[in-house]
């Protein structure tokens, strides 16, 4: 039997879901273009390295004698937050299990905080574009509305001033949460200081969420602020330094009783049993798999050099493990994205074309030559 949505009315379904652009999920979307045999994946972030074979060999271990596939994973996450908490404290900060919430990836507390927070008509959420599409997103589906302000083109700074005019005006659906990168994806800002004085002087019924996806990357962190502002969430997660993107885990750190509720709404086995296993051997493992960072970073700042000599892109500088460009002298930027996206993927390199620019993962050192090559070359011939 086949369904042919065309001929359903789908008049049950919430007439906003109309509207709503999905996600376009890794890799690359599906415009059907022949794609080269290569493919160099530095589209969405992701570490270049995948586990070292010794931990995939104890991983496969503990699938085979420890985990009992009938029987439901552990519910309550104990332990797992406590060695999260242990980690998370290596940076100054004196937290512990009560002060973390895991998730099946950091998108399920997204939608855990909006749940708790805005749902049914309470509350609306601020976000600076361009920012993850992901707060947006989930936003939108469980009917929230989302307020954006825009950033300042040179440092990509937020329009402080036009959020605090969003945050006073907005009477009917007030604004209960603000959604910050630290730093931002795709523009690799960390928060300045005067983003960060200004998210301290908010008022307290307001939650302010800063997601640290890449702290490992940028070294940065809030998390020794967290006492003085019982309203905030630091987001972190395991998708990207921790190359886990595969087993969906991140986690929420906050004052209990914030946690509190965030365990009160998320699904009560939203973590396989396997993924749990595979956080805790990559954090009691942690000084070899992040001993790649500096590495990386090398990579970064010798891309960043490398694409400053190219005349005619536009590049910022980087917090991050990616990093954010645009083409210059274009009569329109969009356009010229779009072709120089498409012509990097029928050549082997996926990017990400979003936000008024290209992001680009910083990829192992062959990835990045290939890369950059494959730019010259285009640039020379298309641009
Ligand atoms: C990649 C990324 C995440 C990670 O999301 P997961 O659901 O944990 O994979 C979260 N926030 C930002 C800003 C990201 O770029």
């Amino acid at each position: 039997m086949t369904i042919d949505s065309q001929q359903i009315m789908l008049n049950f379904l919430r007439s906003d879901l109309n509207q709503l652009r999905a996600y376009t999920p890794h890799p690359g979307g599906s415009d059907g273009e022949p794609v080269s045999a290569i493919i160099d994946r530095l589209d969405t972030n992701e570490s270049p390295y995948d586990l070292p074979s010794e931990i995939k060999q104890k991983l496969a271990f503990s699938f085979e004698e420890t985990i009992e596939s009938n029987r439901y994973p552990d519910g309550g996450h104990t332990t797992l937050k406590q060695s999260i908490s242990e980690y998370v404290n290596e940076a100054g900060a004196n937290i512990n299990a009560a002060n973390i919430s895991i998730g099946n990836g950091s998108d399920e507390l997204i939608r855990s905080i909006l749940i708790a927070t805005c749902v049914g008509g309470e509350g609306s959420v601020l976000v600076a574009n361009p920012t993850f599409s992901m707060y947006g997103i989930l936003a939108q589906t469980l009917g929230v509305p989302v307020i954006t302000v825009g950033r300042n083109e040179s440092n990509f700074e937020i329009d402080l001033q036009a959020a605090q005019q969003a945050i006073e005006t907005s009477q009917n659906v007030p604004v209960r949460v603000v959604f910050v990168v630290h730093p931002n994806s795709p523009t690799a800002n960390a928060l300045s200081q005067n983003e960060i004085n200004w998210l301290k002087n908010l008022p307290q019924n307001i939650l302010i969420v800063i997601d640290e996806a890449y702290f490992e990357f940028s070294q940065t962190t809030l998390v020794k602020e967290l006492p003085q502002h019982p309203n905030w969430i630091i987001l972190r997660t395991f998708s990207k330094a921790f190359r886990l993107a595969a087993h969906r885990i991140g986690y929420a750190i906050s004052s209990p009783e914030i946690i509190t509720v965030l365990e009160k709404v998320r699904l009560p086995y939203n973590l396989p049993s396997f993924t749990q296993i595979a956080a805790q051997v990559c954090l009691s493992n942690r000084q070899f798999l992040l001993s790649v960072i500096p590495e990386i970073i090398n990579q970064k700042n010798q891309l960043i050099s490398e694409l400053s000599q190219m005349p005619k892109l536009q590049i910022w500088p980087s917090n991050a493990n990616f990093i954010y460009l645009r083409i210059k002298n274009t009569e329109n930027q969009e356009e010229s994205l779009t072709k120089l996206t498409a012509e990097l993927k029928k050549q082997g390199t996926l990017v990400r074309h979003t936000g008024g620019g290209i992001r680009l993962t910083v990829g192992t050192p062959e990835e990045n030559t290939r890369t950059l090559q494959r730019l010259q070359q285009i640039l020379d011939t298309i641009f």
